[in-house]
């Protein structure tokens, strides 16, 4: 195995930034499509100062799910419009649906993420779901967007609750790209870590701390600042070059392993991946130093740090331990930590978090919890 690491083409952010879209699809081809979430077609595209029509840009309504039909159904507008370039802009689904479509037909996709609430966009794979929603598979596609556009006043404008979700995916990276170094593991692209992907990963962890809590309040008052615009590129850029090339280990596997659980499925992936962070540092026997600080940091942001904040306050031991054998599950990227690590030790670890998080705030350490 070599190292590795992926990028997509080109990242541009900024207020206005959806503006450089017309010129963006001219550059990389002759007939650009835009696949659009319902709320970005009735919300963002009408105000962005831009007549798409006038263009001759279509706007295609992407149907709610990241499903084969609607892959299939997308393939065929493709080659019926004679598209060669593809737009996705919304949410998750809407920009996965758009990267597997616009691999399969062979053409570039540029990727307008509309909130910053995973580190999706810049990845070179996409979850596919079933036509009712139950995961199917992940799908990787030949190379990364080719470019990811992300317009800050868009971002904005977006609920908080969306931002502070992507802030608890971010904190993920730098702690799985550190025990992926040091148990010599594969990162997400198929090789070992770079200097790079290390280097961005720690760098996202930095930015977090910096420039989380401001990010916050300017979110919650629709406005651009500096401290937003970090946080920003922390969330889409910085995360996501850094998962993929520098890789995953417990936080996600925990997430994954909550996902089983049903009264955690209104919580958002980075709020569960924020958990996951928790326990991994209880698992992994990190200092009592760094968890407080990451700790004070979910505190802060208001990223859930106990069992009751993910929908389990009331959930039994053998409920949780479904979830605990499901992230130590055989290909879970748990297994890049150090050690032997089993169900119980999961276990264990989930609920000295929960422990910790419910001492904290019963001593009224920076009690200040509340999901926006
Ligand atoms: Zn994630």
């Amino acid at each position: 195995m070599f190292k590795k690491a992926v990028f997509p083409g080109k990242y541009i952010q900024g207020v206005g930034a959806i503006g450089e879209l017309p010129a963006l699809i001219k550059l990389l081809g002759k007939q650009g499509l835009i696949l659009a979430s319902h709320s970005v077609n009735d919300k963002v595209l009408p105000g962005c100062g831009v007549d798409w029509s006038a263009r001759a840009i279509p706007i295609e309504l992407f149907r709610g799910e990241c499903c084969e039909d609607e892959v299939t159904r997308l393939s065929a507008t493709i080659a019926q419009k004679h598209v060669d370039v593809l737009v996705g802009m919304g949410g998750g689904k809407t920009i996965d649906t758009a990267k597997i479509a616009a691999d399969r037909s062979g053409i570039p996709v540029i990727i307008v993420p509309t909130i910053a609430s995973t580190d999706a966009p810049c990845s070179g794979c996409a979850v596919l779901y079933s036509k009712d929603g139950v995961f199917d598979s992940v799908c990787y596609q030949k190379t990364n967007p080719a470019v990811v556009l992300v317009d800050v006043e868009i971002i904005a404008a977006a609920p908080t609750r969306f931002l502070v979700a992507g802030m608890g995916d971010a904190l993920s990276t730098w702690f799985e790209a550190r025990s992926c170094e040091r148990t010599q593991s594969a990162n997400e692209c198929g090789g070992y870590s770079t200097t790079v992907g290390l280097g961005i990963a720690k760098l996202c962890y930095e930015t977090l701390l910096t420039y989380g809590a401001a990010a916050k309040l300017a979110s919650r008052r629709n406005i651009v600042t500096p401290a937003l615009e970090r946080i920003v590129e922390a969330n889409i850029l910085l995360s996501g070059i850094g998962f993929e090339s520098a890789g995953l280990a417990a936080a996600h596997s925990i997430h994954n392993g909550l996902t089983a659980l049903a009264e955690t499925h209104s919580f958002y992936h980075g709020e569960k991946v924020a958990f996951g962070v928790l326990a991994g540092l209880q698992l992994t026997g990190a200092s009592a130093d760094e968890s407080a600080t990451v700790f004070s940091f979910c505190e802060e942001v208001g990223l859930p740090t106990t069992l009751a904040d993910i929908g389990l306050g009331n959930a039994d031991q053998r409920k949780l331990m479904e979830a605990a054998e499901k992230a130590c599950a055989p290909g879970q990227p748990i297994h890049h930590e150090a050690g032997v690590i089993t169900p119980g030790k999961v276990l264990d670890a989930m609920l000295a978090a929960d422990a910790l998080g419910q001492a904290r705030r019963g001593a009224g350490v920076a009690a200040r919890h509340q999901l926006a």
